[in-house]
């Protein structure tokens, strides 16, 4: 469903991500780990169309995102061409980035009525479903800076659903917050996960949520995968050394 291939990114000398190639098929759920700096967040953002690579070619449900086909040549995308592949992606960041002059609902209905052209009826009755799924149907008309942070991130998971998105991508989503508060935003996610068939990547510390909710697991290393399985393989016998100090570093 999503396709890398031999995609390259470097910044001056750094060299983030180095020909990298993987898949993620429809529905999977994927978590990306490894050291800070190995190139996690790139990978998000190159979806989001937020960071571009310098080479290679990414693939979203069967389109290419920054290529267009022309018959067997592949040409650079139209900005057009790109702005609908993306807008079938969404995602949730560290820092919440909710929209701070709107209320609670507004957020979460802003892109369905703007981007989707949904009614505004139609917009908020799913509104309100996915906040009461998140538990915040008594927040409706508050500002974000009414909010904990726990409960921002709760918006704006249920934002990143409102346009019922292929792909949603979680940047440590619970990186900003006291620990149990972040136990709260997890367990809305690992609801998620049990109750939608959206396609999902990860990038996360929490290691227990990952080994719950993922799938598979990509341990990244210096802008590669050096290691790739299912969360029981990668957490309880990896194969590469780097993989087993990393988990000692982070368990
Ligand atoms: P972390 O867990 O710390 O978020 P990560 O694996 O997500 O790490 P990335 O955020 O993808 O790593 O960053 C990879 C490298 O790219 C880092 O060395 C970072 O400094 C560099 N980098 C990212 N964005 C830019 C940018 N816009 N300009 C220059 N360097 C950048």
């Amino acid at each position: 469903f999503i396709t890398f291939e031999g995609v390259h990114k470097a910044f001056g000398q750094n060299v983030v991500l180095d020909d990298l190639s993987f898949s993620v098929g429809s529905g999977e759920r994927v978590t990306l780990i490894g050291p800070s700096g190995s190139g996690k967040t790139t990978i998000l953002r190159m979806l989001m169309t937020l960071t571009r690579p310098d080479r290679g070619t990414i693939k979203v449900n069967g389109d290419y995102l920054y290529h267009e086909q022309r018959g067997d040549k592949l040409v650079p995308a139209s900005e057009a061409h790109i702005r609908k592949v993306r807008s079938r992606i969404t995602m949730v960041f560290q820092h919440f980035n909710l929209f701070p002059n709107m209320k609670v609902l507004r957020n979460v209905t802003e892109a369905p009525i703007h981007v989707l052209g949904k009614s505004k009826d139609e917009a908020e009755a799913r509104g309100k479903e996915l906040l009461e799924m998140v538990g915040l149907s008594d927040k409706l008309d508050a500002h974000p800076s009414q909010l904990s942070g726990g409960q921002q991130q709760r918006v704006a998971i249920a934002r990143a659903l409102a346009v019922d998105p292929d792909v949603l991508l979680l940047d440590e989503v619970t990186s900003a917050l006291d620990p149990e508060i972040a136990a709260e935003v997890l367990d809305v996610l690992r609801d998620i996960a049990k109750t939608t068939d959206v396609t999902m990547l990860l990038v996360t510390h929490a290691m227990k949520f990952a080994r719950d909710v993922s799938h598979r697991v990509l341990m990244f290393n210096e802008g590669r995968i050096i290691e790739d399985g299912t969360p029981e393989q990668l957490f309880n016998e990896p194969e590469q050394d780097r993989t087993r100090t990393f988990l000692k570093s982070v368990l």
